[in-house]
């Protein structure tokens, strides 16, 4: 087991609890899902590699291609991009990079706003930072935990206007450039009608599908409704390259971009070259990309046991009165990155919380609210009131596919 896991900031971590609690029902059927095999601590979610990732790294070493050039990262941007079914994907050193590159694609400049979700991971507004953009938080959907686009044309009615093609924020005077939905856990957004209220206000869509690879929406992946959308490969997703990530789109001018920027902006000159303009390293190394081509490969298996996971953990939380698993909408296929259940009661949530940790299942809440965090207090926001009782609600479990 990776040291990461046995290094989180858990303190209360010990092994079975034999005293009765009131969330003894919870650690229950957690159990029962994981089966009396499990180990004395079980992680959130563990990596798996048992296909050719041996094979593929040890050829980057063997041949000595272990960097920023290599014939696994054109490998593995061609099967990412073939198994999305999208024009193209260039990778990069990780998903908040390629969030941060998709931002600047989209024309977002500094002094603008870009719309993100409350409820996300940190890496979704600090790359809006990046751009010396400013976050402007919304809030989400209780049907899938991401952006709502109801909830949003209403905020957008009240605050913007288009002014000479380009939405401003009348409170603020400033542009809002772009909005960044994100899947959370794995749960599609309504990509739709969120598009729709998006072009209405002459919006740019960035997907930050950091969590939802190989997540389906009517049918699509999600990842290539919007103009460009980031991946995540950190070891903590349901595939990975150590670290790395990708940005996937279907318009090629964009690729180019994408692929120019992540190369310190690179052009050759007299046999030699030049930079054009202030480009960044961010390619993903050849190393990563191969450890990437073994992972894709494993994929379809991989979202197959999350999916049957869910199954257990639906089936366990059944009969149980105030908690049930947090289930795909009709029309969407989860990924189910990370399993999680919802309580009616806060409380109870908070007990099993403790309840399951002390007991060596790791479970965690969602991430403190975006704009509760010391800098982004300040940032513009809506009435976020449906993150705040959600964040009280949802407990992410052991997710792992070795447990299936
Ligand atoms: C993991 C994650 C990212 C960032 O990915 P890194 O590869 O860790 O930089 C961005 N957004 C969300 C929602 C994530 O979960």
């Amino acid at each position: 087991m990776p040291t990461t896991f046995r290094g989180t900031s858990m303190t209360s971590i010990t092994s079975k609890k034999t005293v009765s609690g009131p969330a003894d029902d919870i650690v229950a059927a957690v159990e029962n899902v994981l089966g009396a095999a499990r180990e004395d601590f079980v992680p959130l979610h563990a990596p798996l590699f048992r296909g050719r990732e041996k094979d593929y790294v040890l050829d980057c070493i063997e041949t000595g291609w272990v960097s920023s050039v290599g014939a696994y990262v054109d490998r593995f941007e061609k099967d990412l991009a073939d198994y999305l079914g999208v024009k193209r994907a260039v990778a990069v050193v990780n998903g908040t990079a390629a969030l941060h590159l998709c931002l600047i694609v989209c024309g977002v400049k500094s002094g603008d706003e870009v719309l993100c979700p409350a409820l996300t991971f940190v890496a979704t507004a600090n790359a809006i930072s990046y751009t010396e953009a400013v976050p402007h938080f919304c809030d989400v959907s209780d049907k899938n935990m991401g952006l709502c686009p109801e909830k949003l044309a209403a905020h957008l009615e009240h605050i913007a206007e288009i002014r000479d093609g380009v939405c401003i924020n009348k409170q603020t005077g400033r542009v809002i450039r772009a909005v960044v939905p994100m899947h959370c856990y794995g749960h599609p957004v309504d990509m739709d009608s969120l598009c729709r209220v998006a072009a209405q206000y002459h919006i740019a869509v960035i997907e930050d599908a950091a969590e939802s690879l190989g997540s389906l929406y009517n049918g699509k992946h999600t990842g290539h409704m919007g103009r460009c959308a980031a991946i995540s490969f950190n070891g903590n997703k349901i595939i990975t390259t150590g670290g790395g990530g990708a940005v996937v789109t279907n318009d090629e001018a964009l690729a180019d971009m994408v692929k120019h920027l992540s190369t310190t902006a690179k052009v050759s000159k007299d046999g030699f070259f030049m930079h054009d303009r202030v480009g960044y390293n961010y390619r993903m190394p050849n190393i990563n990309a191969a450890l990437g081509c073994a992972q894709l490969e494993a994929l379809p298996e991989y979202i197959a046991a999350k999916r049957k996971l869910a199954q257990r953990y639906a089936d366990a939380f059944a009969d149980m009165d105030g908690v049930s698993l947090f289930h795909e909408e009709a029309h969407t296929q989860s990924n189910y990155w990370l399993c999680a259940i919802r309580f009616e009661d806060p409380a109870r949530m908070a007990a099993a919380l403790d309840a399951l940790n002390a007991a060596g299942l790791m479970s965690r809440p969602l991430w403190e609210l975006m704009h509760t965090l010391p800098m982004y207090g300040d940032c513009p926001r809506a009435d976020v009131s449906v993150a705040q009782d959600m964040a009280q609600r949802i407990l992410a479990l052991p997710s792992s596919v070795c447990l299936v």
